[in-house]
């Protein structure tokens, strides 16, 4: 039957824009923490999620869904929630030397939006809230950690833990272009605080930090400073690490709003995904200044926590 009338004008109106659609999925995993390389600062990382709703243009770990046989752009629209992922860590963790670090969040961002739907994350807390002699971190760009300080307390209390927050900058229209859907960085700073006086160890990474965008020694000073003020006490920032699969987000974004950066960008990242020697040789001295400045450290803090056990751990561990 032939549509008439509004039926008619509704079928031919041109699309003015479609509104993005976020598909949440549950998918089987056969462990839960996953090796790192040993040059890395930790052993073992979780990431209870894979894609990122937050969609940062740099986003690195798009890679991620390219395994999935999907295209990197589906990385912020199809999101996976891992199946049972404190019943994996339970049993994962028997098997693990108490000393090896593990960090959560280090590919995708454990407090994206899913997080307040699903509690991966929170259910991954509550198993390592039984543990004792452990040394945890967490990275995230999301001040939904704030929801999970009880817990946060309960794990500082008995292992070395940490939480990292990611600001690159503290410029809201800037972070809006590079990180459109995470929160505004003055929500994150809060978030600084609010752990900061609950006790929690807490630092700041401004990463990655971009040529010509963030990496200028002012708005770098100023970021540290705020952090410092909110709580800090760690401050690292690490260059763009740009492999083929971010920079197809990436370029295109770059001619869009740093068109006069494309060239530079071509050249610097021709041959690698990483930058090379000289300019990371110039940021890390430029970032180091700015921590003796105000007074910040790199890397995770040791401390000795309040409740803490060595050899004798088998003894303490509780793994209900
Ligand atoms: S928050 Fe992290 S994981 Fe999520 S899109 Fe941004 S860079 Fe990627």
């Amino acid at each position: 039957m032939a549509l008439v009338g509004i039926a008619r004008l509704a079928s031919e109106s041109p699309l003015l824009e479609a509104k993005r659609v976020v598909q949440y999925f549950e998918i089987p995993s056969k462990s839960i923490l996953n090796r790192t390389k040993p040059t890395m600062p930790f052993r073992w990382t979780i990431n209870p999620y894979r894609g990122c709703e937050f969609g940062c243009k740099y986003c690195y770990a798009r890679y991620t869904h390219e395994f999935m046989e999907m295209d990197a752009t589906e990385f912020e629209d199809k999101i996976y929630a891992k199946a049972a992922a404190a019943h994996l860590l339970r049993q994962e963790l028997a098997r693990i030397d108490r000393k090896d670090g593990i960090a959560i969040g280090t590919a995708t961002d454990p407090y994206q939006p899913a997080e307040r739907r699903f509690g991966r994350t929170r259910a991954i807390l509550e198993v390592f809230a039984h543990n004792r002699g452990r040394h945890i971190g967490i990275i995230t760009k999301s001040d939904l950690i704030v929801r999970d300080i009880d817990l946060m307390k309960d794990i500082a209390r008995a292992n070395v833990f940490g939480v990292h927050i990611t600001i690159t900058t503290l410029d809201p229209h800037l972070a809006r272009l590079l990180e459109p859907r995470a929160p505004h960085p003055d929500l994150r700073l809060d978030a600084v605080s609010k752990l900061s006086e609950a006790g929690i160890v807490v630092g700041v990474n401004p990463n990655p930090v971009m040529p010509g965008i963030t990496d200028d020694e002012h708005s770098l000073d100023r970021l540290a400073k705020a952090c410092r003020d909110a709580g800090a006490l760690t401050f690292g920032g690490g260059p763009l690490f740009l492999m083929p699969s971010a920079q197809k987000v990436f370029f295109p974004f770059l001619e869009r709003e740093f068109p006069h950066l494309v060239e530079r960008y071509r050249e610097l990242y021709a041959r690698s995904a990483y930058l090379g020697r000289d300019y990371k040789d110039v940021l890390a001295a430029r970032v180091r200044k700015i921590r003796d400045r105000y007074g910040l450290v790199s890397g995770m803090v040791e401390y000795k926590p309040e409740i803490w056990i060595e050899e004798q751990g088998e003894l303490f561990e509780d793994n209900a």
